[in-house]
């Protein structure tokens, strides 16, 4: 790609997170000025640009650049001089040319802060087959008689298969019949930080308080509780107050109750007393049948052997579905023509990767020195280099996470270290992601590359 094209690539993309002002403000008369052994640099019109873009476009703008092409480590931004601008933004009457664009389906879809309910998860557009119609007739019954059928109803599937969506869609289908009901909504990692908070400025009475009156509580990735003793805690009188009040308590989840280390036994057995149901994984007939149903909800068609390659090639999460079918919505858009299987191909180069996730020790240490730029043997040997000492911890606790190595095979893997080492490195990493959300975002960059090697 060269680098016009990039840019061209990037703002098709762009264009799905940000609202049509703010992108023909901020993205207007900007351009790839410079790019070289993975580092770009992004020309801006002036210093006001440049500064809004670094602090709040930067990280979308640097996951879909390396998304387009891995090799990009970093991006920089500088003020283009006049004279530079002529070459490398384009014309400016051009520019209004993309910036008028029709919106590719962005639509500003307001949360409401009370409920935390996105209103764009409903019922109607969620796609019901065998794979997940089990939690869908669960989440119908639990909206026609809240508290009373399925309690707590516990849905629980792999990452991108419509947990949230469900969720979100009990809560507003729940306020449409009831609009005076109480719903909230809240991904058990804020309720965590709530808790976390609310006990250092000591007002954790006042935090409990906001859930003493909700009808419908819904708590999103309740694994992300594991390990966090007083948030397990406080979240577990809140739940007891609720259902004996019969109040409807839902919960998502990646995995079962039962396998969710370090959850309370009492917690583990609140979450079992009610209705378990599994999103599983849609087959093929079902994956063609989403994307059919969500490009005629875009007003777009595309070819059979088109749809058949992406329901071939992304078999397990229909949010990468989703997104695949944006970047062609978006080429379709920009080049005012469907894609053929050639085009489609290239464009989706950086999504489509072996649906069998695999990995081994080498690879994960592969991926890791190569994305912190240092040789795999610094990473695997004692070494006490402080640039080497957080990749290394991420390299650790990639064992751990993905292959579940056990920590002295870990500690043995680096340079025959004890397994406390192991054990420190994985909670150290687990605690900052916490709190870092650029080192998730790392993580899940190196990830991605550990199973495309
Ligand atoms: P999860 O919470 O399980 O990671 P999400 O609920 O965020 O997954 O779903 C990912 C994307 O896929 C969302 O955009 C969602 O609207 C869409 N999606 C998931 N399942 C369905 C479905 N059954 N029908 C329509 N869209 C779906
Ligand atoms: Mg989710």
């Amino acid at each position: 790609m060269t680098k016009d094209e990039l840019w061209q690539a990037l703002l098709a993309q762009i264009q799905f997170n940000i609202s049509k002002a703010n992108f023909a403000t901020w993205f207007k008369n900007t351009g790839i000025m410079f790019k070289k052994s993975g580092e770009v640099i992004i020309s801006v019109p002036n210093n006001f640009s440049k500064e809004w873009l670094e602090n709040k476009y930067n990280k979308t703008i640097f996951k879909i650049l390396h998304s387009l092409d891995e090799e990009i480590k970093e991006v920089k931004y500088a003020v283009a001089r006049p004279e530079l601008k002529m070459k490398i933004a384009p014309a400016s009457s051009q520019t209004e040319d993309w910036v008028d664009v029709p919106q590719l389906e962005f639509q500003e879809f307001k949360v409401n802060k009370e409920t935390n309910l996105n209103p764009r998860y409903t019922f109607e557009n969620f796609i019901v087959a065998p794979f997940n119609e089990l939690p869908q007739a669960a989440a119908w019954a639990v909206v026609n008689s809240p508290g009373l059928v399925y309690n707590p109803l516990f849905v629980y599937g792999g990452v991108g298969l419509g947990k949230t969506h469900l969720l979100q869609a009990i809560g507003n289908e729940v306020i449409k019949k009831s609009p005076q009901k109480r719903i909230k909504y809240i991904s058990s990692e804020k309720f965590a930080s709530g808790i976390v908070n609310s006990i250092k400025n000591h007002n954790i009475e006042k935090f409990k308080s906001l859930y003493k009156d909700i009808d419908v509580l819904i708590i999103d990735d309740v694994q992300f509780l594991a390990g966090k003793e007083k948030t397990q805690e406080e979240f577990f009188h809140i739940f007891n107050a609720l259902y004996e009040k019969n109040k409807q308590i839902v919960i998502s989840s990646d995995r079962p109750p039962k396998a969710i280390s370090a959850l309370e036994e009492r917690l583990r057995s609140r979450f079992e007393g009610g209705m378990i149901a599994d999103i599983s994984y849609p087959d093929f007939e079902t994956r063609l049948a989403i994307l059919k149903a969500k490009s005629s909800e875009k007003k777009l068609n595309f070819s059979n052997d088109i749809f058949e390659y992406l329901a071939n090639n992304i078999q397990r999460n229909i949010r990468e579905l989703e997104g695949a079918l944006n970047r062609l919505v978006a080429y379709q858009r920009l080049n005012n023509q469907s894609p053929n299987l050639e085009v489609v191909k290239t464009l989706l180069k950086n999504v489509i990767f072996s649906p069998k996730k695999i990995t081994t020790p080498e690879k994960i240490i592969k991926a890791v020195s190569f994305f912190y730029d240092l040789k795999e043997r610094d990473i695997i040997m004692v070494s006490r280099k402080k640039e080497i000492v957080k990749p290394r911890q991420v390299a650790m606790y990639l064992l751990r996470e993905e292959l579940k190595s056990s920590f002295p095979f870990i500690g043995r893997k680096f340079g025959g270290k004890d397994h406390t080492t192991a054990i420190h490195a994985y909670h150290k990493i687990v605690k900052e992601m916490e709190i870092s959300e650029n080192l998730t975002e790392e993580i899940n960059l190196i990830k991605e590359q550990v199973y495309r090697l």
